[in-house]
């Protein structure tokens, strides 16, 4: 799809968003399949200092388990491990996503989220998600058909211009390890909870191998493979869905 820069400058020249947050009703926090065993597993890789790194043992438990997964990758990680973001992009196990390019929460008028400046324009807001759409194309050999911003923040402008390019927000339901600062038990806590089923996005990150997330994913997993769950890719689950 060719980017279309100037219609997008005329389509929003006069557009003043009203809303901000992560639960838009542009935002996807499900998979089309809602039947109870279904669950979508997203991992995001933030990049930049102090995110720029792996968590090995999180990665050998999705093997080792086979347990399908969908990859935010934001362009800066890509950048910085470009053999992992390669073997990644081939491994039939994992879907990737786009991550942005800056991880910088989506807004047409510079909003904020934890402190971290957003988007200021249309025309930022294309860049945040275009420039790392260009790279994960030329990296997997398709485009991208889901897109998570740095922190997860977006007004409704930002959500419809996602659109636009060809790819669709995604949020979350359940939030496993608040960026890797969970605790196992934590993050156990939250991902064998009773909202982890229904085809619910999860979310939680792997680039921090000194967080909780693997170690609490792997006592989680007795409860969720108990209960039969069905773990999926958003493709995989029918596609992120908004309905
Ligand atoms: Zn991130």
């Amino acid at each position: 799809m060719p980017l279309d820069r100037a219609a997008l400058d005329a389509k929003y020249a006069s557009a003043r968003p009203t809303q901000w947050g992560m639960d838009l009703a542009g935002v996807a926090r499900h998979v089309e399949d809602r039947s109870a065993p279904t669950v979508a597993l997203t991992f995001d890789a933030c990049g930049g200092p102090h995110a720029d790194g792996i968590d090995a043992a999180l990665i050998d438990l999705l093997r080792r388990e086979q347990l399908p997964a969908t990859l935010f990758l934001n362009a800066r990680w890509v950048e910085a491990n470009p053999t992992l973001a390669h073997d990644f992009a081939h491994d039939p196990q994992f879907e990737i996503g786009n991550h942005g390019t800056r991880h910088v929460p989506l807004s047409v008028t510079g909003r904020s989220a934890y402190g971290i400046t957003g988007t200021t324009s249309v025309d930022e807001v294309v860049d945040e998600v275009w420039t790392n759409h260009v790279l994960l194309s030329e990296l997997t050999g398709r485009p991208p058909r889901w897109f998570r911003s740095g922190t997860a923040h977006y007004d409704e402008v930002a959500t419809s211009i996602v659109a636009d390019l060809g790819e669709l927000p995604v949020g979350f339901v359940v939030n496993g390890d608040a960026g890797a600062t969970f605790t196992p038990a934590q993050v156990r806590h939250e991902v064998a909870g009773p909202a982890t089923a229904g085809g619910a996005v999860v979310i939680m990150h792997m680039i921090r191998p000194s967080g909780g997330t693997a170690e609490g994913l792997t006592a989680a997993l007795p409860t969720l493979r108990a209960r039969g769950t069905r773990f999926v890719t958003l493709s995989g689950g029918g596609g992120a869905t908004t309905g």
